[in-house]
């Protein structure tokens, strides 16, 4: 008999907590999921699904214009934004279902409360009926994501955050994003799809710090392209209300008006009201819980998985973490993430997807490297008459002919880039790409005829 209640206590039931509870159980393990909010986490109820069924829906304005190229007749075509969202917000009940049966069908116990660590093997928490109650476990799991964050200036108040932004029960008539991140440009896109005025506003040159300089470029003539007007090289000094107006202050002196102000400039780890600094766990500058290769606290009993650490807040990620110290700590498994080629994904219009380093990266790293690109017009453009185009570039290492990295902005992206990042993580050199043979007609083949 253990002497404590649980063999893992997990705080936070979305995407990463979910699988570590789940596959521990698999193994026998005692299990309690304690989540405070809805189980799905950010990832199903807040971000990834409920975003990307908005990028689908937005979508739609062009595809429409593109039929008409091809020939189509449409009319009267309209959205109902309000009508979309309670749909999203039905499709989003049904896979909290099915995550609260996920966890209970694979045999652990799950409580809907706020869990607080009181010390290196207790859990105290304050359940939907404010009751307080305190459990012990062997080892506890921190996996509570993160949360979005606003820099300092008068009338921040004002902006809301992407949580909000998804549940908009009304379309506002113009919009302005501060921040050039993966939020920032993807709800850009959504909301220019609706026909919404949008400007984006951020303090760089161009979108997407850390992407590849071209594919930045690309992106930043699409969207304006698209409508959405880009106030780059500016910060926010202050927003005002007026009526139904908000008033936008930016650092160069100008000022714009539009009816919703939406921030997105990065999000922070979640770990307030978890009483990690009163029992001693290491934090770093940005909050994030300091963690070992075996997601390991400086407490030894105490894990952490996911956004809360900070590493590559990709929910793939977070699954992967939570499952390999699942397979370690109670499956006698020696498994362990690679952090390196981790593929992602920006579901701007047009979508982005990389793997591997860029080629500014390669030149930091003291790498010799050589850039491939092939940047075309689609062939379903050429008739649609959509201006929108394709840019694909690989960097290949000179020395050791292998692929290091794989950029795309266009249509399919993710799909295209998630079978290149295999190639990748396999080692494949430049000659493998070569002499592959390409399928036609897709814009998939630039990745295999690539010459310099
Ligand atoms: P990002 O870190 O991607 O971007 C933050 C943005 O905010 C940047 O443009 C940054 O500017 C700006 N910013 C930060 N601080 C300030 C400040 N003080 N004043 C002005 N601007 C500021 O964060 P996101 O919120 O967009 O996304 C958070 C994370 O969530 C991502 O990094 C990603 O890991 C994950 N995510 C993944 C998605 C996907 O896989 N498709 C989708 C959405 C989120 P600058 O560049 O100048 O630093």
């Amino acid at each position: 008999m253990s002497k404590f209640d649980y063999d893992l206590i997990v705080i936070g039931a979305g995407s990463g907590g979910t699988r570590t509870a789940r596959i521990a159980a698999s193994y026998g393990a005692k299990v309690l999921v304690v989540e405070g909010d809805r189980a799905g986490g950010t990832c199903v109820l807040r971000g990834c699904v409920p975003k990307k069924l908005l990028v689908y829906a937005s979508q739609f304005s062009e595809q429409v214009s593109d039929a008409e190229g091809f020939c189509w007749q449409v009319s009267n075509f309209q959205s109902n934004w309000h009508e979309l969202i309670l749909k999203k917000n039905k499709e989003l009940d049904r896979l909290h279902e099915i995550y609260v049966n996920l966890i209970k069908n694979s045999g652990c116990h799950l409580i809907s409360g706020w869990g607080k660590i009181t010390g290196p093997n207790t859990v105290s928490i304050i359940k939907e009926d404010n009751k307080k109650i305190e459990l012990s476990s062997q080892k506890i799991m921190i996996a509570a994501g993160g949360e979005s964050s606003f820099p300092n200036f008068e009338g921040n108040n004002y902006m809301i955050n992407s949580d909000k932004a998804l549940d908009l029960l009304e379309l506002p008539d113009s919009i302005a994003i501060y921040g050039s991140g993966y939020i920032a440009v993807e709800f850009a896109g959504i909301f220019n799809g609706f026909g919404v005025d949008t400007h984006l506003i951020f303090r760089a040159d161009m979108a997407l710090r850390g992407f590849d300089k071209d594919i930045r470029q690309h992106l930043m003539t699409s969207m304006e392209q698209k409508g959405i007007t880009i106030h780059n090289k500016v910060t926010i000094s202050k927003i005002e209300e007026k009526g139904q107006m908000h008033k936008i202050h930016l650092s160069n002196n100008k000022s714009l008006s539009v009816e919703t102000v939406m921030g997105a400039t990065g999000r922070l780890p979640k770990v307030s009201n978890l009483g990690l600094e009163e029992i001693g766990v290491h934090l770093g500058k940005r909050g994030e819980v300091l963690v070992n290769n075996f997601n390991q606290t400086n407490i030894n009993s105490i894990f952490a998985i996911g956004d809360v650490t900070d590493k590559i807040t990709l929910t793939p990620v977070a699954i992967a973490e939570g499952h390999s110290f699942a397979d370690r700590e109670f499956g006698k498994i020696n498994r362990y993430v690679s952090y390196s080629n981790v593929p992602s994904a920006v579901f701007s219009q047009p979508s982005i997807a990389v793997v591997g380093i860029t080629y500014e990266d390669a030149v930091k790293k003291g790498i010799k490297a050589r850039e491939y690109k092939s940047e075309f017009r689609a062939l379903k453009n050429t008739i649609s008459g959509n201006i929108e185009r394709t840019l694909m570039k690989l960097i290949v290492d000179d020395n050791s002919q292998k692929v290091v990295g794989a950029h795309m902005i266009g249509p399919d992206s993710a799909e295209i880039i998630q079978g290149i990042a295999i190639a990748i993580k396999a080692g494949a050199l430049k000659s493998d790409f070569d002499s592959t043979i390409g399928i036609h007609p897709s814009a998939a083949e630039e990745f295999v005829t690539m010459r310099s």
